[in-house]
């Protein structure tokens, strides 16, 4: 029930939930949000908001949220509350004894891209600086660290090419992967307000998303691959922009490499890569596949809008690459109205890969190996940095399980609930020592802890987050932390229990901290911010009001790069005892693992999760809507109810993973992209059949 009396007091901030960063007045009475309020100047939304920002302060005095510190010796052990400095002071003991008797390396740490900026940094700070190592991790590595490896290779950083307003000059959008009707609202009504002037659809997605079902959109540019198949399609329209000489020549004799062009021409002209040899893979007619590229190519701006669709494959890292050969090839890049656009799902997943969160980067997507780089941290930091990269999440994991790995800080993640294979991630967590969770529940990964540190939400705490289009909009804090502590000081007294001296009494110290190590941000300060109400970086003495289109006048990397995308199919393939192919993803109402939109009104639009089941595959089992059905795969079992429906294809099936109950990746497996590990959530083979329920 929304508030209509009169606030006394409001303060603008951002919005904690996705990638596209709206700004909210959060408006007060007394100490109590009582109504979240769509800021009209907010760049980013521009006054506008979805459901789940408009109430997304329940959460903040929810009953179920923790407000001490609590330990226990082992997690069959009822918690016990303590306080700070005797939590501060337990986890360093454990921390120090771990690494004393297993090594250095035995401990590390995963950085939330639900914080803020300077918090995230201050944890990889943490990790380098006080546990000597760069076992270092963020949520990223589930969901966009394809995106990081494959923008860096081909241009040369890892971010969105454009803003959101630039959607404003596209005439024609392709979608690969995502669905931001559900995923990220706000930006997909200004998508739709583009299409209803006239633009065009293009869209690759295994199920008929909401935009294909819009009475304006050419049900002919919906590409309904099978999952598993981006890289084959991709590379086809490619093989059809290149025979029929729809490529941009000037653009790439001007912007990339003319001979690695003329290699990439070549491979894609193989036969293999016709669209006839694709549709037998992908089940894509070989005439949409030639429509889908003309127009892409012919069309006039042409901008790629992309999500998790793409990342979370085996193949996660070749697709973004395929991606960024079409912008090259047909010069859909450096201009407003084009380019190559990541669909960030968490609000500051941008940030959290700026802020150094990966094993082998520091801030700025500099790599550990990089003599210089070091050098301005080991001079700022005043320590001797390892130039080897730590251990990825899925790695300290296996570490765990094989008994070399003890200890883990988790800022606010659920890797139990988000991480695929959840009995493996489970066996991990119950192999180590000490196990801290800093969050706002007790969460399922805490069901695992022997330390439980309670964190602070978005409305106590000042900092920034950084959205899809590389925005960095301020978070203000509008009340106190209801716990005591915001989320930077908690790492900054571990911090101190671990015998760093850090001094910071403000956040906006740790980004001018930020501003003098990152190139990428060194225009950036909190007065700058308030100023202009957000930048997007690169801002620097080149671009002292930020950057809202990259790649203008060269490529990041100087020459773009061109890359040979040969498919390969995943090794998780359906067959004769897992028929069904399922892939995953979000229901606009719900956020992930829903923690804090389950704890909202949000919840009465959305209860469950339920499996989407084509009507010819639910009649073969004998399965009509609201059925029990049990989904069995290589890794394990769930039971969810069906949803039949002609959204997704005959041989797919699809669910949320937004309820604990149902514990989605039970099922799925452990098959990861080959360049950074990112789960391959999208492809799981299993079999469906009736149930009596759970
Ligand atoms: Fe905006 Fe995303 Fe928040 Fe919705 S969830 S209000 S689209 S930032």
């Amino acid at each position: 029930v929304l508030y209509m009396g009169m606030p006394e007091s409001s303060t603008v901030t951002t919005c904690a939930y996705c990638g596209v960063g709206c700004s909210f007045k959060a408006e007060m009475k007394g100490e109590e949000v009582v109504r979240m309020v769509p800021y009209k100047d907010g760049k980013a939304n521009r006054g506008h908001s979805c459901v789940k920002g408009r109430f997304a302060y329940g959460y903040t005095t929810h009953k179920d949220r923790i407000l001490n510190p609590m330990i226990r010796d082992k997690i069959t052990d009822p918690w016990r509350e303590v306080s700070w400095e005797e939590a501060f002071a337990h986890v360093a003991n454990e921390f120090r004894r771990i690494q004393y008797q297993y090594g250095k390396g035995a401990i590390g740490g995963i950085t939330s891209s639900r914080c803020t900026n300077e918090e995230t940094y201050l944890v990889q700070k943490l990790i380098r600086q006080g546990f000597g190592n760069n076992n270092v991790d963020t949520c990223a590595r589930v969901c966009h660290s394809p995106t990081g490896y494959g923008l860096k290779t081909t241009f040369g950083t890892s971010a969105g090419t454009q803003d959101f307003d630039s959607v404003e000059h596209t005439d024609v959008a392709m979608i690969i992967g995502a669905n931001p009707t559900d995923g990220h609202p706000v930006f997909a009504s200004r998508l739709k307000k583009r299409l209803r002037q006239g633009a065009k659809l293009i869209v690759l997605d295994p199920r008929r998303i909401d935009i294909v079902r819009q009475p304006h959109v050419e049900a002919a540019h919906h590409l309904p691959l099978k999952p598993g198949t981006n890289v084959a399609v991709l590379t086809a329209l490619a093989h059809v922009i290149v025979a029929e000489s729809l490529f941009d020549e000037a653009f790439i004799r001007e912007r990339c490499d003319w001979s690695e062009f003329e290699d990439y021409a070549a491979f894609v002209s193989a036969p293999h890569h016709s669209p006839e040899e694709v549709e037998k893979v992908s089940g894509v007619p070989a005439e949409t596949i030639r429509a889908a590229a003309r127009l892409y190519a012919t069309g006039g701006n042409a901008a790629i809008y992309y999500g998790l669709g793409v990342t979370e494959h085996s193949q996660g890292s070749t697709t973004v690459m395929a991606i960024a050969n079409l912008a090259m090839l047909t010069g859909n890049i450096g201009r407003p109205g084009v380019g190559v656009n990541p669909l960030r799902g968490q609000n500051n997943v941008q940030g959290a890969c700026d802020m150094g969160s990966f094993p082998h980067e520091l801030p700025g997507y500099r790599h550990m190996s990089d003599d210089a780089t070091r050098d301005i941290f080991e001079a700022v930091w005043k320590v001797t940095l390892d130039p080897e990269p730590g251990l990825r999440i899925p790695n300290m994991l296996d570490a765990a399980v094989e008994g070399s790995f003890k200890g883990i800080y988790v800022q606010g993640e659920d890797i139990l609930q988000s991480d695929p294979n959840t009995t493996h991630v489970a066996a991990g967590l119950e192999a180590m020592e000490c196990v801290v969770v800093h969050d706002l529940f007790l969460n399922e990964t805490a069901n695992y802890a022997h330390v439980f540190l309670p964190g602070s939400t978005f409305l106590e705490k000042d900092g920034t987050f950084t959205n899809a289009e590389r925005r960095i909009n301020r978070v203000r804090k509008v009340m106190a932390p209801k716990n005591g502590l915001a989320d930077w000081e908690v790492t900054q007294r571990l911090g101190h229990a671990m015998g760093l001296s850090w001094n910071y009494t403000h956040p906006s110290q740790v980004m001018d901290e930020i501003a003098r190590t990152t190139p990428s941000f060194a225009g950036v300060t909190y007065d700058l911010l308030d100023r202009e109400g957000s930048v997007q970086w690169p801002c620097n003495e080149k671009a002292p009001l930020g950057t809202p289109v990259m790649h203008i006048d060269g490529f990041v990397r100087g020459k773009g790069k061109f890359i040979r995308t040969e498919y390969v199919a995943t090794d998780e393939r359906s067959g004769p005892r897992f028929p069904l192919l399922l892939t995953t993803g979000r229901i606009l109402s719900q956020y992930n693992v829903g923690a804090q939109t389950r704890r909202t009104a949000n919840v009465e639009w959305h209860k469950e999760d339920r499996l989407e089941i084509h009507p010819h595959d639910a009649e073969q089992r004998g399965l009509r809507d609201d059925d029990w059905v049990k989904i069995r795969s290589r890794a394990g079992e769930t039971t969810l109810r069906a949803l039949v429906t002609d959204r997704v294809a005959p041989g797919v099936v699809y669910t949320t993973f937004h309820h604990p109950d149902t514990q989605a990746n039970v099922v799925t497996t452990e098959y990861s992209d080959w360049a950074t590990n990112c789960p391959e959530y999208k492809v799981t083979a299993v079999q469906v059949s009736p149930s009596n329920g759970p």
